[in-house]
Order: structure tokens, then sequence, then C-alpha cells
């Protein structure tokens, strides 16, 4: 009888463990490249997550991507429940314009903004380059399709009249891979949107000698008049080798998006992990060091907010 009675209860207790294991529910965010920021964004929000695992079975992970637009898209296809996108892709992806035209991306919702991030050029000091204008002709890494810099390159190159041809060389390589490659001189400047400090451009700019470059001008001042996405920015002197000045350019913001059918209960999740401990998760990268929450949740946002979100939002009255 005794026997008996154990087995029941070791039936019993193995089914509760079966349906526990049963409704542990993966979620994936789409970041970037492994020497980025986005990486350390998306594996910073899983590690919060996942502490809790236990009491509400989400498991997390976030693999490095191709970037924002990569994000966008597979988010949109169902592929990702989450991902880290530039303000201006997650506008035009929202909105259908620019590269989203005729791709609406109507089920794409915001989070929260992150980190600010620069349009940094980085140019060989052996090259010459002194100004944007100066790229003309020369070798340039316009990054891999599917990532924010290249999108926002291209708009740069529309905004100023000129097209990859005005390039000698317009390689796509990966930012993992383009700090190595001004190294070896096989392009003379390479471009990233992306906060700072960040180790990629720390390898970029140690590695040979190499300065930021400003990005100013007209068609700079027009595109930043016009378009509420995009903002004036600065890369504080001293932060690398190279470049002891400020230098002046534009940038966008580092937004966390999610897609409209991703159940309300599992972004409030997310979003409570990360502001429950927001002062372990600014942290964890020293471009999170300023982060503040009122200017999350609302700058650098143009998609409806998801209503899990909300949710977090108005439960701590920021809202
Ligand atoms: N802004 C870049 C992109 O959208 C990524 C920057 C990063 O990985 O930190 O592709």
């Amino acid at each position: 009888m005794k026997q008996l009675v154990q087995g029941v209860l070791a039936a019993a207790l193995a089914l509760t463990a079966g349906a526990a294991a049963a409704q542990e529910r993966f979620i994936t965010i789409g970041t970037g490249g492994q020497t980025g920021v986005y990486y350390v964004v998306g594996q910073s929000i899983c590690r919060l997550v996942n502490r809790g695992t236990a009491q509400h079975n989400l498991k997390c992970t976030a693999p490095s991507t191709g970037g924002s637009i990569a994000n966008i898209n597979a988010i949109a296809a169902g592929d990702m429940d989450m991902g880290v996108a530039q303000s201006d892709w997650q506008f035009h992806a929202y909105n259908g314009t620019s590269q989203f035209e005729g791709k609406r991306v109507e089920k794409l919702r915001a989070v929260f903004s992150v980190h600010s991030e620069p349009f940094t050029v980085v140019a060989r000091a052996d090259s010459g380059i002194q100004t944007f204008e100066d790229l003309k002709g020369k070798r340039v890494n316009v990054g891999n399709p599917g990532s924010g810099q290249r999108a926002t390159m291209e708009v740069v190159l529309k905004a100023m009249g000129w097209t990859m041809d005005d390039f000698a060389l317009a390689s796509e390589l990966k930012p993992a891979e383009q700090a190595a490659a001004l190294g070896d001189n096989k392009v003379d400047a390479i471009i990233y949107t992306v906060g700072h400090p960040n180790g990629s451009i720390q390898e970029a700019t140690s590695t040979v000698e190499a300065r930021i470059i400003p990005v100013t001008g007209p068609a700079i001042d027009k595109l930043v008049a016009e378009n509420p996405y995009y903002a004036k920015a600065i890369i504080p002197g001293g932060m690398y080798p190279g470049t002891p000045n400020d230098v002046e350019t534009f940038g966008v913001k580092a937004t966390f998006v999610t897609s409209a059918d991703v159940p309300e209960d599992v972004v409030y999740t997310v979003v409570k992990a990360v502001f429950d401990n927001f002062e372990r998760f600014k942290g964890l990268h020293p471009a999170f060091a300023h982060l503040k929450e009122s200017e999350m949740i609302r700058d650098g946002l143009s998609a409806p907010l998801h209503p899990g979100a909300v949710r977090y939002y108005k439960e701590r009255g920021w809202m």
C-alpha cells in the first residue's frame, strides 16, 4: 500500500514537472554584431529575465544578428519576438516609408528606448580623410545589408547626392570584421551607428592610427531639421585614441521593439525584469550609465507602445 501511494505520488510529481516544462516559453531578442552594443542590450535583458524563470517560465535568448533591419524583418515574420532597432528604422518600418515602402510593419510595437547612437565614421590617419566629403573616391566599408548603419548610410548618400559609385570601394563587411579591415589597410574608413564607448571602435582606433571624422554640413542639417528621429550628436573627445576633441555628427536612439502578436504578459514580464532591476541593468555596459526611465519610455519611439509595456509604466505611475 505504502509503495502504491509513493508510486502515485511520484507519478503526480512527474506530471506537475511535465506540465511546468510544457508551459515554459522561449523568447528570442534580435541584437547585432558581437562587438556592438545591441548584443549587450539583448544579453543584459535576457540575463535579468532568466533570473526569474522559476516564477514566470519565460526563457530568453539573444543571438547575434545582422542589426536593425534584420531584427525588424524577423519580428514582422514572427521569427523573433523582440529586437533592438534604430529609431529611424522603427519609424520607417511602422510608417511604411524609405526602405519599408510597400512593406509596412503595422504590428511593430515600441517597448522602450535605450542609449544614443551617433553615426560614427572612423578613418585611417594615413588616408588623409578629415571630413565626410573626403570619403569621395576612397575605400569605405558601408556595412552589411540588414544593419542600421548601412541603411542610414544610404539615406546620407542620397541626401548628399552621392551613390555607392562615388567610392573607390564600397565593402559590406559586418561590424565584427570592419575594425580588422581598417587595421589591415583593406579600407580607408568604416561606418558604425553605435553607442559609445564600445569595443568595436576601441579596436579600430587602437590597432592603427585612426580618427573619428565629423559628419556635418547643409545636407545633414536638413536631415536633422526634417526628421524627428534624428538629432545632432557629439562623440566625446578623449574616449578613443586619435580623437582628443569632441566630434560633431548626428545620431539616432537605440530602441527596443516587439510585435502586437506577442502576448501582453510576456512583454510586461520582460519590461518588469529590466525596470525592477534598473540599477543592475545600467551597470552592464558603460553606454547605459546615464539612462533615465522617463526618457526611455518616450524618446525615439514612434510605433505605438505595446500594451504590456503600458501596463508596467502605469503601475509605476510613469504614465
Ligand atoms: N545600430 C546598429 C544597427 O542597427 C547596431 C549597433 C550595435 O550593435 O550596437 O545595426
